[in-house]
C-alpha cells in the first residue's frame, strides 16, 4: 500500500507559512513589501497587542482587480516574475508568491482591494486558509490587508512568540528598517489606538533620519563617501567614530533597497570602523548598497532577509574603503569644533615664562572646588595625590612662541592623566595615555605603509629560545615583526637573534618585550583575519609601551601632544576604541548646576 501523500493545499500553506510568517513583525515586513511593490506613496500600518490580535497595513497603491485578488491567496501567485531566467534580476522586493497564502492560511485574513479607476473593488474574506467570501467591496483605491488572531489554528507555533511588547518592538524596528529604506513613501504606525509616528513623505534619507530619530543622531552622522567604485554604488549615513550602540538594532544595511542581515556586510562594517569602535560595541549606520541586480542572489532563505553576493570579496572591499574613507573625512569637523573659543584669545599660551603671574586668579579656583590636595598656590607646586598644574607652571623651562594657528585652549591638568581644554563648546577632558597610543599608533601605521619604522640598535644582540609552537609562529611572521622596526632573525632551530627595537618603544629589557609582544601577537591572530593582523598587533604592542598614565608631562609635551592628535585621522578614540577625548558642553554644566532645566 502507498503510504505517500500529496498534502492538501492548506496544509501546505501552513508549512510553507512556517518559513514566511514566523512572528507578526514577518506579516508587517511582507505587507509593507508588497505596497511598496504596488507603487503605494503612503503606508498606514496598525497594530493590536503586539500585532497577534491585528496586523493591518492600508496603502494607496496599484490594487488588484477581482481575478488577481482570488489568484494573489494561491501558493506561487506572483506578479513579479515570470520566468526562472527573471529570478536572476529581482528588482521587486517580493517574487516567492508566498507570503498572502501564507499569512492567510494562519490567520483570520481580510483583503479588500480597488484599481484607481475601477467602479467598486473586492473584499476577500479568509479563515485559516479556507476562502469564506467575496464581495464588491467599498474601500478607496488601493489595498487593504488584515490579519487578525495569528496562529490561532497553530496553537503550537502561538506558544513560540514573545510578550505583546517584545513582539511590538519587532514591529517597530521592521516599520522603521521600511521607512529608512524608502524616505520619499508617508508611513503611519498606529499601535493599540496609539499613534507612534507620522513620517511625511522626504525629499531624502536625511530628512527622513531626522523625522525618524531628531536632529541629535542626524549631527553625529556622515555622509558616506563612496566615491572611485564602479559596478556598486554605495551611499547613506553613518555614525562618527565615538558614536555606537550595544545592539546592532541601528546598523542597518540596505542592498538594492532590500533591508537585508549579511554576514559579509556585517563583518565588513567592522572592519571599516575597525579602531574607531569599542570591542562589543555596534555602529550605527544607514547604508545603502546598489548594484547589478544579476549579482545579488536574494532567493535565499523564505523571508528574504539574506542576500548572496557573486563577489562577495569586491563588496566587502567596496564597503570596507568606503566606510574608512568617510569616518577620516569627519575628522576636519571635529578640528572645527576643537577651536577655542573666539570670545577669549588664548591667554596662557601668550604669557612670558618664568613670570607665572596672569591667570594666577583663575586656578586656585578650580582647585579649590577639587577639595584639599589640589593646586597649592602658594609654592606653586602640584601634590602628587591630586594636582591640577597650571599651564605657566610647567611651561616655565622653555620660552614659548606665539602660535596664532592654536585651536584649543589648555586650562590645566588633572590627576597626572586628563588635559582639560577649553573650546567653543565648553570643557575637554582628554585622557593623556589614550592620546597618546593614537598619536604612536598612527605614527608607526604610516611608516610601516611608507618605508620601514626607524629602529634601534641595542648595545649588545641577545638570542633567546621559543618553544616550538611559538617558534613556527614568530619564523612565519618574521617580515611583518621587521617592517615594525624590531630587528629579529633567525638563530638555529629554536632560537632567534633580536639585535634592535623601534626607536620610540624605549623598552629596557628586549626579550621580555618580545615574549609580551609575542603573547599580544598570538591572541590577535586567534581573533582576527591574517590581512588586519599586523594592525591589530601595532594596536596592542604600543598601548602596552605608549606613556604611563601618570609619567608627569611638561606643558610644552601637553601642548604638543593635542597637536598630534588632532593631525590624527581618527582622533577621537585610541586604537582600541576607548574615547582619547569627552566633551562636557557648557549646557550640559548649566543643567548640572540647575541654571538651566
Ligand atoms: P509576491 O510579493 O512574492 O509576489 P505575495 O504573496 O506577497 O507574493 O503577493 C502576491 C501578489 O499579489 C503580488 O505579486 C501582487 O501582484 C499582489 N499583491 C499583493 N499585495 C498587494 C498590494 N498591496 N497591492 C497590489 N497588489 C498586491
Ligand atoms: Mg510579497
Amino acid at each position: 500500500m502507498s503510504r505517500i501523500r500529496l498534502l492538501p493545499d492548506i496544509v501546505a500553506s501552513q508549512v510553507a507559512a512556517g518559513e514566511v510568517v514566523e512572528r507578526p513583525a514577518s506579516v508587517v515586513k511582507e505587507l509593507i513589501e508588497n505596497s511598496i511593490d504596488a507603487g503605494a506613496r503612503k503606508i498606514e500600518i496598525l497594530i493590536r497587542r503586539g500585532g497577534i490580535s491585528l496586523v493591518r497595513v492600508v496603502d494607496d497603491g496599484c490594487g488588484m482587480d477581482r481575478d488577481d485578488a482570488l489568484l494573489s491567496l494561491e501558493r506561487h501567485a506572483t506578479s513579479k516574475i515570470r520566468s526562472a531566467a527573471d529570478l536572476a534580476a529581482i528588482a521587486t522586493l517580493g517574487f516567492r508568491g508566498e507570503a498572502l497564502p501564507s499569512i492567510a492560511s494562519v490567520s483570520r485574513f481580510r483583503l479588500t482591494t480597488r484599481e484607481p479607476n475601477a467602479v467598486a473593488g473586492t473584499e476577500l474574506i479568509v479563515n485559516g486558509g479556507k476562502i469564506d467570501i467575496v464581495r464588491d467591496g467599498g474601500e478607496a483605491p488601493g489595498t487593504q490587508v488584515e490579519a487578525r488572531s495569528l496562529f490561532y489554528n497553530l496553537p503550537a507555533r502561538r506558544k513560540f512568540l514573545r510578550s505583546e511588547n517584545t513582539e511590538s518592538r519587532n514591529i517597530e524596528h521592521q516599520l522603521q528598517l521600511q521607512a529608512i529604506g524608502h524616505p520619499q513613501i508617508a508611513f503611519a504606525f498606529v499601535r493599540d489606538a496609539r499613534l507612534v509616528f507620522q513620517l511625511p513623505p522626504a525629499a531624502n534619507l536625511h530628512d527622513r533620519i531626522r523625522d525618524l530619530y531628531g536632529n541629535e543622531l542626524l549631527e553625529r552622522l556622515l555622509p558616506v563617501n563612496g566615491a572611485g567604485l564602479d559596478k556598486i554604488e554605495i551611499s547613506g549615513l553613518i555614525g562618527r567614530a565615538g558614536l555606537s550602540r550595544q545592539t546592532r538594532a541601528q546598523q542597518l544595511v540596505f542592498v538594492n533597497g532590500r533591508a537585508v542581515e549579511s554576514p559579509v556586510l556585517t563583518a565588513a562594517l567592522r572592519e571599516g570602523y575597525h579602531t574607531a569602535l569599542m570591542k562589543g560595541q555596534f555602529p550605527v549606520t544607514f547604508l545603502f548598497l546598489n548594484l547589478d541586480p544579476a549579482s545579488v542572489d536574494v532567493n535565499v532563505h523564505p523571508a528574504k532577509r539574506e542576500v548572496r553576493f557573486r563577489d562577495p570579496t569586491a563588496v566587502r572591499e567596496a564597503v570596507v574603503n568606503s566606510i574608512r574613507r568617510t569616518l577620516e573625512g569627519g575628522r576636519s569637523d571635529w578640528q572645527e569644533k576643537f577651536r577655542a573659543p573666539a570670545s577669549r584669545p588664548p591667554q596662557p599660551i601668550e604669557t612670558t615664562p618664568k613670570i607665572p603671574e596672569p591667570r594666577h586668579g583663575e586656578l586656585p579656583q578650580l582647585a579649590a572646588a577639587l577639595g584639599e590636595g589640589g593646586y597649592n598656590v602658594v609654592a606653586g607646586v602640584a601634590d602628587p595625590g591630586r594636582a591640577v598644574v597650571k599651564p605657566d607652571e610647567f611651561a616655565s623651562e622653555t620660552p614659548i612662541k606665539r602660535d596664532r594657528n592654536r585651536q584649543f585652549q589648555i586650562i590645566g591638568i588633572l590627576n597626572k592623566l586628563y588635559v582639560l581644554m577649553e573650546n567653543a563648546d565648553g570643557l575637554v577632558l582628554v585622557d593623556q595615555h589614550a592620546a597618546h597610543e593614537r598619536i604612536l599608533f598612527e605614527e608607526l601605521r604610516r611608516r610601516m605603509e611608507e618605508q620601514g619604522v626607524p629602529s634601534q640598535k641595542l648595545l649588545i644582540p641577545q638570542t633567546f629560545d621559543l618553544p616550538p609552537r611559538d617558534a613556527e609562529w614568530v619564523g612565519r611572521n618574521l617580515s611583518i615583526l621587521q617592517k615594525m622596526g624590531i630587528g629579529i632573525e633567525g638563530f638555529g632551530p629554536n632560537t632567534f637573534k633580536i639585535d634592535s627595537l623601534p626607536a620610540f618603544l624605549q623598552a629596557s629589557d628586549p626579550i621580555s618585550f618580545m615574549q609580551r609582544v609575542l603573547d599580544d601577537l598570538k591572541s590577535a591572530s586567534n581573533s582576527s583575519s591574517a590581512l588586519r593582523l599586523g594592525e591589530e598587533m601595532i594596536a596592542m604592542t604600543v598601548c602596552r609601551h605608549a606613556v604611563k598614565a601618570n609619567d608627569p608631562l611638561r606643558y610644552l609635551e601637553v601642548e604638543k601632544l593635542i597637536q598630534d592628535l588632532l593631525e590624527c585621522d581618527l582622533p577621537y578614540c585610541c586604537p582600541h576604541g576607548r574615547p582619547t577625548m569627552i566633551q562636557i558642553s557648557l549646557s550640559e554644566l548649566e543643567k548640572k548646576f540647575g541654571r538651566k532645566a
